[in-house]
């Protein structure tokens, strides 16, 4: 496995042409945490050197995500650094600078074609039936001081980097293990564009030199373009960071995911209600493991756990299944307080109209009532949208459900529960369940008997939270009033 000694140094890099996905997230909660979980720094470069594809509101929305998640880096925009500028736009007199030194060692050369010209060779390679191997290098040989001179009269021209002719480039891949490929195969890549702008691979390696990356973790759509940048680094006479390619994500369907197949962006699971910290927790183990069977954990947790030698080569699946499971679980494991605020917000909505003031509902209350739903749901908004029936009275009972819970016998029983429940001094749920059990006594009853017609007759529904604290939480007055509004209806 390749090494290196340097102080862990990894980086975000995303380019800002849309909206983030993902895959990309993933990228940027692992090398988050193995920033942090070897006390090293994790910063945040903004590759925007694709002036075309350069989308000013996609890198406001970057940044935000990145905080939503709880990724903050401790280098890059709006925090600043010693090593910056941290937007490759902000650098092109690094890039030229360095490009000039690859053009003096000769590792480097301008070339003037044009792109009808290089659309004609792509031409003639396909219709010979040659394997299209790119550009056929015809500058390659200029001396440079023609090159200057022709730059001097006015021509346009790409510097491209001299890929070796033969022999083989290697490098060790954290996770994959050894990767070659023939020089013959590569491209003479472009480096320096005709706008002066410099192309992601030599933004990317001149910047990770500079920036000291140690490690460099991203998604594997970029293993190919790994030889050429250690063909830079060796130009260069600089040394390579340890690369590690991160498996692919997969749509649960198999193939790439795409907004086509659902949801693909941080801000659409954002807005679908996911909590940010079981986001992270499910993109983490998108081809990470513990080491253990944990499935569920806080960042802290995952952070004091994570490793490279655990993050597998395989394709992971997408399943929003296990991502919806995995937010109940965070839902249930959020403070009460927090959920309780949470609920209030959105209490505004399901409760309008009613005559409720939500801000005068007791926080106690709303904290008793999270309690109860918190286990049961697997989105927020469901605090809110299933919690209707503890402030208003029902005014339709389920159809399905009453046929049964309103059959005969039910209104008798109703009634013993009434008075027993009319009785109790304090109503809370242990004295409810008590008094339940008395009338099952008193009438020869099983529990079940009771429950179906008091939880439909209360509430409206058929299923949800253990029912005496249902009551508990409706109150005790209100309670008695929906069953005498239910009694009519029972035979
Ligand atoms: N800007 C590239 C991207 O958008 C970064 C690739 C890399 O990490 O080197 O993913």
């Amino acid at each position: 496995m390749s090494t290196n000694t340097r102080p862990v140094r990894v980086r975000f890099a995303p380019s800002p042409t849309g909206y983030l996905h993902v895959g990309g997230a993933r990228t940027a909660i692992y090398n988050y945490f193995y920033a942090k979980a070897m006390g090293g720094t994790f910063y945040l470069r903004i590759e925007d050197t694709d002036r075309k594809r350069y989308n000013e509101a996609a890198l406001h929305d970057l940044t935000r995500d990145m905080k939503w998640l709880g990724l903050q880096w401790d280098e890059g925009p709006e925090v600043g650094g010693d090593l910056g500028p941290y937007h490759q736009s902000e650098r092109l007199d690094i890039y030229a600078r360095e490009v000039q030194k690859l053009l003096e060692s000769g590792h480097a050369y301008y070339c003037f074609c044009t792109e009808e010209r290089l659309e004609e060779v792509r031409k003639v390679q396909e219709s010979s039936g040659q394997a299209v191997t790119g550009y056929d290098r015809q500058c390659r040989d200029l001396p440079l001081a023609d090159a200057l001179a022709r730059l001097a009269a006015g021509e346009k021209a790409v510097v491209r980097f001299k890929v070796p002719l033969e022999g083989v480039t290697r490098f060790e891949d954290q996770i994959r293990g050894p990767i070659e490929y023939q020089n013959a195969l590569l491209d003479d890549l472009v480096i320096l564009k005709r706008d002066k702008y410099p192309t992601y691979h030599l933004a990317s390696v001149v910047d990770d030199h500079y920036m000291q990356t140690s490690h460099v973790l991203r998604g594997d759509e970029w293993i190919s373009s790994t030889p050429k940048h250690v063909l830079l680094y060796s130009a260069f006479g600089w040394e390579p960071p340890v690369f590690c390619h991160l498996p692919v994500i997969l749509a649960a369907g198999g193939g790439k995911l795409s907004k086509r197949k659902g949801a693909a962006s941080v801000g659409d699971f954002r807005d679908l209600g996911y909590l940010p910290e079981a986001l992270v927790n499910f993109l983490a183990l998108l081809g990470w493991n513990p080491g253990d069977d944990r499935e569920v954990m806080t960042l802290e947790e995952m952070i004091g756990c994570f490793s490279l030698d655990r993050i597998s080569p395989k394709a992971a699946a997408f399943d929003e299944k296990k991502l919806e499971w995995m937010n109940g679980q965070h839902i249930h494991h959020k403070d009460s307080n927090w959920l309780a605020d949470y609920m209030r917000q959105d209490l505004g909505t399901v409760l309008e109209g009613s005559g409720i003031d939500v801000d005068a509902i007791p926080q106690a209350k709303l904290i008793f009532i999270c309690n109860l739903l918190k286990t049961r749901i697997h989105f927020l908004k469901e605090l809110a949208e299933s919690s209707k029936y503890f402030f208003i009275a029902p005014t339709s009972y389920d159809e399905k459900a009453k046929a049964k819970a309103f059959g005969t016998g039910s209104r008798a029983i109703t009634q013993a529960v009434r008075s027993q429940l009319a009785g109790l001094s304090l109503f809370d749920h242990k004295r409810i369940e008590q008094g339940f059990m008395d009338v099952c006594t008193q009438l020869d009853l099983k529990l079940g008997n009771l429950v179906h017609p008091i939880r439909l007759a209360v509430s409206g529904v058929a299923a949800g939270p253990g029912l005496f604290e249902l009551l508990e939480a409706v109150g005790q007055g209100e309670v008695l009033r929906r069953l005498d509004a239910a009694l009519p209806l029972m035979e």
